[in-house]
């Protein structure tokens, strides 16, 4: 969510006056566009009696979402219909992209029980699809690949009529353990894309736009029984040229579900909101990506990648003309 936490004020007086000068006229923009926020991007805050058990649930179990994390604006919404999206190997990340509110810095080491404690929750919680995603863990040599699949089975052994999503960082292209998370045969592989390529490096880190598609090609080849899915936000300064052409590149990679929401700026420290896509806009995404064979395409404003996720993946199934798409 757009928040203007910080102030001119607080700048800090060490800093040179160009440097000053800068993050001044960005506080600037980015209140500028907080200003213009449409209609349709304003969330009711509503905080009923399952937000507050989930909220209790998800603190005393020491667990993390990305929802809380990633102060996504549809935390209400979903909580209140008894969803979440799970952030496991801890809430702090090795990289830093320009988009993303999750802390980061230098995780902790691992631990071995968060795969149980997300299963207890996902079991009192009474879901019948969680999306699991984490923090990017380029200290580790698998980069987390283990504790995903540990997490997949404590999940599938607790609740077996469980769909489980999985929305896995890259890995550093590490093929070895896109396979050890494949083995664990998640219902759903999701890994996002993000933005178009011009701006991939920039708002980015570390990522590449090339491995993002490497690695959803590969997903294919080695498991082509599970699904994979992909996300784009827009709004931060892409062409409509540049999104239908990403959208080709995961659709010659055969990405299967594909969801587009508008970027929201978490704080004035990052990447600045360049446009807001009207209702309309998305409507028409929605059709391009359709009609270039998606099975399931979600597009609106607060659409985020796990956004109503069973939904997608349910309608990705039946367009397969399959009920069961996955574990044959
Ligand atoms: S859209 Fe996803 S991240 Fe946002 S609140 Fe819902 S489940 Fe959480």
């Amino acid at each position: 969510m757009a928040n203007s936490g910080g102030s001119i004020e607080n700048f800090h007086d060490a800093e040179s006056p160009s440097v000053l000068e800068k993050r001044r006229t960005k506080l600037e923009k980015t209140e500028e566009m907080a200003a213009k926020r449409p209609d349709w991007l304003r969330v009711r805050i509503k905080s009923g009696e399952n937000y507050q058990s989930i909220k209790h649930l998800i603190h005393g179990q020491s667990l993390h979402t990305v929802c809380e994390e990633a102060r996504c604006p549809n935390i209400y919404e979903c909580w209140e219909q008894r969803t979440a999206t799970f952030m496991i190997l801890g809430d702090t990340c090795t990289r830093a992209c320009r988009f993303c509110a999750v802390t980061s810095g230098r995780p902790e080491g691992l631990d071995w029980a968060e795969p149980k404690r997300v299963a207890d929750a996902v079991e009192t919680m009474g879901l019948q699809h969680v999306v699991v995603t984490s923090v990017a863990r380029d200290d580790l040599a698998d980069g987390g690949a283990s504790v995903f699949a540990a997490t997949i089975r404590a999940i599938r052994e607790r609740v077996p009529d469980c769909d489980v999503e999985v929305l896995i960082p890259d890995f550093q292209g590490n093929e070895a353990a896109l396979q050890v998370v494949l083995d664990s045969s998640p219902d759903v592989l999701n890994h996002n894309i993000e933005t178009v390529r011009r701006l991939s490096d920039s708002v980015r880190s570390k990522a590449k736009y090339d491995r993002t598609l490497e690695l959803l090609a590969r997903s294919k080849r080695l498991r082509v029984d599970i699904p994979t899915k992909s996300s784009i936000m827009v709004g931060l300064g892409e062409t409509r040229e540049e999104l239908l052409q990403t959208m080709d590149d995961l659709r010659s990679v055969e990405v299967d579900i594909l969801t587009l929401g508008q970027y929201l700026q978490p704080t004035e420290r990052h990447w600045l909101i360049e446009r807001f896509y009207s209702p309309n806009e998305f409507l028409s995404l929605r059709a391009e990506g359709l009609q270039r064979g998606f099975k399931h395409v979600q597009a609106g404003p607060l659409v985020r990648s796990s956004y109503h996720a069973r939904e997608q993946v349910q309608d990705a199934r039946a367009k397969a003309g399959t009920a069961q798409v996955v574990q044959e």
